[in-house]
């Protein structure tokens, strides 16, 4: 555990991913950019001040596309060599020539979007007819008109850019760099504290004492920047409310959703059903963690502890091949030969070194595959993390194949669905292949709870439901001080735990912790997302071919087709109830069966 790390150039070849696929050399990525220079250059000499006819507006588009894929190679390039090893120069030197071009080939672009907003509306509908590319993107165009100020109002708030994103800037700096945590003391014993080191480890130090000092000390540091942090979120959600009423939407959640192309009955509905249905088996889940750790009480500190501490199944890389491939082969043959390219052609970077950074992401530059970022530490854990970044490969592999780089964006809404339905798949493989061993099949029950669930159904919905009745008093015209918002968040939780669990002092100050609240409405589209996935799990293992291929023509539509639309070619209604309550269902049947296999092993 403690060995000390590596440095990059020292890590062996196949624990990093492989981004000769995108450019070879530097002077490969240096000719690449005076290409994209030229492009950009062509798209101005023959396009700029002229979107004024179908024909012109596709010629743009076709070129446009093109140079969007150029921009996401070059980009992404650049960004993956960065991410592995921040201490590589010759890598951060390559990233800023290549952003400081793309940001002046960003500006000179810009008159694309300008232009086609001004565009007549019977122009566009007549380019929309003989797209060859981006049609999505016009439509997109045309459905943003009503909310469009005039070109002279939209460069203003255009050139304010840097100004209205500074809260989510100055909330990450304080928390990034100006937080200094102090040690703290357990028993006679110091131990240092940092907001990862919290968020990462000590939520799930076993040792109760260690965890729940952890937690205390962390809440009074973070309380010391409470007003500074309040005032910040509250300037970014007025600005929200500023721009939502000069748009003309009749609320600020309005204007966040339209973005997503959801509405607000699907949105209130994520929050209502899970707050009231999900809160009593979540209740029972924390009763059981408190039993089965011999605690005195359930505290807000301890909600994020394992089932089973001393159980922790290893596998190493070569290993997860297996699991991944075997796990994830219901998705059919093709699905299969992307995950085993996947490893031959190194689309994973495992390792674990000086100066790479944490957590996990995939990147799918426009059909080059994938590049997934974790750091492997042979536990089955890491077999979920993979099968869910796979997801997002898989899933943009799809969309990639089949649409314009002008129409891969994907709502928010169901963009976690193709990741998440991996975990569960890889859980219910898992379970199917536990046998008689009891103790592995409860690791895989508890993980799906504390794992996939807890995160989407519980830590960012509660997100959304303290989320949503800020922006209703935003609405209202009201102010949201920082005492507003620790009651909140507290009230929140109140109605979600109830007795179960005691309400440690600090857990109001957990809206603190959180940058979803400058991406607009992101914390509820989590438990939207698994809310499919669950539901086309179930189909897939209930149904076989005909559901699989219904999924895989869904991952195709990539950005051309609404939520509610996704979820329907998956063969989901995501317009009533009925979906989400067989979701709770289904949580709930996974933590009845914990429960009787905790009574089992005693
Ligand atoms: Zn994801």
């Amino acid at each position: 555990m403690a060995e000390t790390l590596k440095k990059r150039s020292e890590i062996p070849a196949e624990l990093t991913w492989d981004t000769s696929r995108l450019f070879k050399s530097s002077k490969e990525l240096m000719a690449a950019l005076e290409d994209f220079k030229n492009l950009t250059a062509e798209i101005e000499k023959d396009y700029k001040g002229k979107l004024t006819t179908p024909e012109a507006i596709n010629g743009c588009l076709d070129k446009y596309n093109e140079w969007n894929i150029e921009a996401d190679h070059l980009f992404n390039y650049v960004e993956l060599n960065v991410s592995v090893d921040y201490t590589n120069g010759e890598a951060q030197k390559e990233q800023a020539i290549v952003m400081s071009e793309f940001s002046k080939a960003l500006s000179t672009v810009s008159f694309i979007d300008s232009e086609l907003a001004v565009a007549p509306k019977d122009v566009i509908e007549e380019a929309i007819k003989t797209a060859t590319v981006g049609k999505h993107y016009l439509e997109d165009v045309e459905r943003q008109r009503p909310h469009r100020l005039t070109p002279e109002t939209e460069a203003a708030l255009a050139a304010l850019t840097e100004t209205i994103r500074a809260p989510y800037t100055i909330y990450e700096t304080s928390k990034l760099a100006d937080i200094q945590f102090p040690d703290f003391e357990v028993n006679g014993e110091n131990h240092p504290l940092g907001y990862s080191l919290f968020e990462d480890n000590y939520e799930y130090e076993r040792n109760t004492d260690i965890r729940r000092a952890a937690f205390d000390a962390f809440s009074k540091k973070i309380r010391e920047y409470l007003y500074t942090t309040a005032t910040v979120y509250g300037s970014h959600v007025r600005t929200e409310k500023t721009i939502s009423e000069l748009r003309k939407y009749d609320s600020v959640i309005d204007s966040l959703l339209f973005e997503q192309k959801v509405t607000r009955e699907m949105y209130d509905r994520q929050i209502d059903l899970i707050m009231e249905k999900l809160a009593p088996h979540m209740r029972k889940y924390a009763r059981l963690l408190k039993e089965a750790h011999g605690l005195d009480k359930m505290t807000y500190a301890d909600l994020k502890i394992t089932m089973d501490p001393d159980y922790d199944p290893h596998v190493t890389i070569e290993e997860s091949k297996k699991y991944i491939i075997d796990g994830l082969s219901i998705m059919g043959d093709e699905y299969k030969e992307m995950l085993e390219t996947a490893y031959r052609e190194r689309w994973v970077d495992f390792a674990q070194n000086i100066g790479k950074s944490t957590g996990g992401f995939c990147a799918s530059p426009y059909q080059k595959g994938s590049y997934i970022l974790l750091s492997w530490n042979d536990r089955m854990s890491d077999v979920f993390t993979l099968a869910h970044e796979l997801g997002h490969a898989g899933h943009f592999a799809a969309c990639g194949k089949a649409q314009s780089a002008l129409d891969v964006e994907v709502s928010n809404y169901v963009v976690e669905a193709p990741s998440t339905i991996n975990e569960l798949l890889m859980a219910e493989y898992l379970k199917e292949k536990s046998g008689d061993d009891k103790r592995f099949r409860r690791w895989v029950l508890a993980s799906q709870i504390s794992n996939t669930y807890y995160h989407n159904f519980v830590t960012h919905l509660l997100e959304a439901a303290y989320q949503r009745e800020v922006y209703k008093l935003v609405d209202k015209g009201e102010a949201v001080p920082a005492e507003t918002l620790n009651e909140i968040y507290k009230n929140v939780l109140k109605k979600f735990w109830g007795d179960e669990v005691e309400l440690t002092e600090g857990c109001e100050l957990t809206w603190m912790r959180q940058p979803h609240y400058y991406m607009g409405l992101y914390s509820y589209s989590y438990s939207a997302s698994l809310t499919i996935a669950t539901q086309v799990m179930k189909r897939i293992r209930k149904e076989g071919q005909p559901a699989v291929d219904d999924w895989k023509k869904t991952l195709a539509a990539g950005g051309t087709v609404a939520p509610v639309d996704f979820a329907k070619m998956a063969g989901v209604d995501v317009t009533s109830d009925a979906a989400l309550l067989d979701t709770i269902d289904y949580i709930g049947g996974i933590i009845d069966e914990i429960e009787e296999l905790n009574k089992e092993l005693a």
